[in-house]
């Protein structure tokens, strides 16, 4: 069973749709439907924004239903050149850029106890999302790093900031809880992000004009990720 996560319902809407023989299950708030897509065997749940709701939902989903692997999806700010609205990033690896222990003499974004900043995403699952991703209406797929944390970055020094840190080239606020959430429970993950806004001044008009089409170019993938998925 494939798990696709997005965090709002914009992101999840057009594959619940296509998904047969659904069935639905409420549990903590969160609505996870299952069923099966192309002949697979898949459970999507919309979390709610920030980093909270997202690894309760992951954490949900892995222990009601086990999915072989998690996949979220949905839309993130680009803090990169290389990436434009409406192009996609698939993670190589995630951080939680809002984890702060410096004042004690720990790196940025460490997670104490795993003692890790960079939670790596699987390495099948991702290379599949690239691969879907290239395939989408022309416009670009990137792999790089995904700085999550719990703020819509809109400024120039907040994102030069992350950047610096991190090297991360997208920006969002779910990824790498679940992905935190999944390392702990050695399920695969994957992250998957078409850019509505480039986190600057500007992100709040963007984002507005292009979370349709960025969700809908997200979904398309997620379509055609489950259509080739082999394990
Ligand atoms: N109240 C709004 C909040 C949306 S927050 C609502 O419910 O619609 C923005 C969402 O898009 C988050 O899920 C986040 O993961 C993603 N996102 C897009 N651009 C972002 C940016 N510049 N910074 C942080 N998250 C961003």
């Amino acid at each position: 069973m494939i798990g696709i996560i997005g965090a709002m319902k914009i992101e999840i809407e057009k594959i619940d749709s296509l998904i047969q023989n659904k069935s639905e299950k409420q549990i903590a708030g969160t609505l996870f439907v299952s069923g099966t897509l192309n002949g697979k065997e898949i459970v999507t749940a919309v979390c709610g924004i920030g980093k909270v709701a997202a690894a309760m939902c992951a954490q949900t989903m892995i222990m009601a239903y086990s999915p072989d692997c998690i996949i979220n999806t949905g839309v993130a700010g680009s803090l990169s050149d290389k990436a434009g609205i409406l192009d996609t990033v698939i993670a190589d690896s995630l951080v939680e850029h809002d984890m702060d222990t410096t004042a004690l003499g720990d790196p940025p974004g460490f997670i104490s106890g795993i003692d890790t900043v960079y939670f790596p995403a699987d390495k099948y699952v991702s290379s599949l999302l690239f691969e879907c991703a290239s395939g989408i209406g022309g416009f670009k797929a990137i792999t790089g790093r995904i700085a999550s944390g719990d703020q819509f970055v809109a400024s120039a020094e907040k994102k030069d900031k992350i950047v610096a840190q991190f090297d991360a080239c997208a920006c969002e606020m779910e990824g790498a809880a679940i992905a935190h959430t999944c390392f702990c429970n050695k399920v695969p993950f994957g992250v998957i992000r078409a850019i509505s806004d480039c986190a600057d001044g500007s992100s709040h008009m963007d984002y507005a004009q292009f979370l349709p089409q960025a969700a809908a170019a997200a979904a398309e993938i997620i379509r055609l990720f489950v259509e080739k998925y082999e394990k």
